[in-house]
């Protein structure tokens, strides 16, 4: 079976770790019979080099022709870089939002694992990290409070600003579809986090979420409001399978999860649609500070590249090959910098991607 992968390296640090995630991908397709093909695009500072623009049009239209983007990261550092005097629309970053709207991602998913051999890295207690955790924060990308209507207007000498917070039944049926999809590649869980002791939004969410769990019966449906949820989070992680909620919740529920695993070179994301089609990229930025340095840890990008199998190409087997080599080369006490401790061998990002490939 042959997959067409566009492959966006990025800025920074991007080239550098894509490249490392191919090479996994690589040995996975040798390993499992596919192919892999790669048609390789320009967006963010490298498209504004090469084409006065973070992303034109037709990269749109070549991205949505394969069947998956793999994506480094883009942007430059914000104080140095020339790409930063030009207007907001036309910076790297604007690329990337363009990219996700014109094709419809709208499902972001961020799972927060916690590698045993990085447990000193997190910030939790250990009587509160238990047995770890694996859970996945699935958030609603397109709708919500960041694209309601919102103004700001002076009355009576008194400022009054107003956001505006809509969902209809099309966009929290699809995302919850995803939700109950994804769960049922995990442990089969949904936990559906919302606000409905006081938001109409979120009892429509929950009574949306309820009418989709009837065509699920194999997975358990929970809800819990979000104030909790945070909470929940840094006081019994491990009670959380597939997390579902609306766009704000999720912007601030899923940097919490990020942050409790307290690697940042190690976690993976993706944003799809409602085919299989997905981006999927290092949750992490471009790193300027270290790019060009070979020290950069691929692993989050090669764990991208796993979802990526996973959820767009249906490849689970392959996807769980890359996942266990990732957990083997860090049983075998390999860190890149970023994850370095005691005891352990520091290695580069080349090395670390050699390292992984080679236990596939
Ligand atoms: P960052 O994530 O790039 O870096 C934060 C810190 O983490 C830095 O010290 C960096 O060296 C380190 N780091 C990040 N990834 C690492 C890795 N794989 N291995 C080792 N260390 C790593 O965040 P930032 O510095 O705030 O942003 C830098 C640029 O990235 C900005 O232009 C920002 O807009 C952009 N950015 C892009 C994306 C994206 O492409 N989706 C996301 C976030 C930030």
């Amino acid at each position: 079976m042959k997959y067409n992968i566009a492959v966006i390296p990025g800025d920074g640090i991007g080239p550098e770790i894509v490249r490392e995630a191919q090479k996994v991908l690589d040995a996975a397709a040798k390993k499992y019979g596919f192919t892999l093909e790669y048609t390789e695009l320009l967006m963010g500072g490298a498209s504004i080099d090469a084409n006065g623009s973070p992303l034109t049009d037709e990269t749109i239209e070549t991205a949505r022709a394969n069947d998956a983007v793999l994506m480094g990261s883009i942007g430059g550092d914000a104080k140095t870089s020339p790409w930063y005097q030009l207007p907001p629309s036309l910076r790297p970053e604007a690329g990337l939002l363009k990219l996700r709207k014109s094709l419809n991602l709208f499902a972001n998913l961020r799972p927060a694992y916690l590698y045993e051999e990085l447990k000193a890295a997190c910030p939790l207690r250990d009587e509160i990290i238990g047995d770890g955790f694996d859970l996945l924060i699935m958030r609603e990308l397109t709708g919500g409070l960041y694209f309601g209507a919102r103004s700001t207007v002076e009355e009576d000498g008194v400022r009054k600003a107003t956001d505006t917070l809509v969902y209809n039944e099309k966009e929290i049926r699809r995302i919850a579809v995803k939700a109950f999809d994804i769960a049922r590649k995990r442990r089969k869980e949904v936990c559906s986090v919302d606000k409905a002791n006081v938001l109409d939004s979120s009892r429509l969410w929950r009574s949306v979420v309820e009418e989709v769990a009837k065509d699920y019966p194999d997975v358990e449906l929970s809800h819990m409001l979000v104030d909790n949820c945070a909470m929940q989070l840094v006081r019994d992680p491990g009670q959380f399978d597939v997390i579902l909620t609306e766009n704000m919740f999720g912007d601030i529920l899923s940097d919490e999860a990020s942050m409790v695993t307290g690697s940042i070179g190690m976690l993976s994301s993706a944003s799809l649609n409602e085919t299989k089609f997905g981006l999927y990229e290092p949750s992490h930025g471009s790193a300027p500070d270290i790019a060009g340095q070979g020290i950069a840890n691929p692993i989050a990008t090669v764990l991208s590249a796993a979802m990526m199998l996973r959820y767009s190409l249906d490849l689970d087997e392959a996807a769980d090959a890359v996942e266990a080599a990732v957990k083997q080369v860090l049983s075998e006490g390999y860190r890149t910098g970023d994850i370095m401790s005691d005891g352990c061998t520091r290695v580069g990002t080349v090395q670390m991607g050699d390292l992984i490939a080679a236990r596939v």
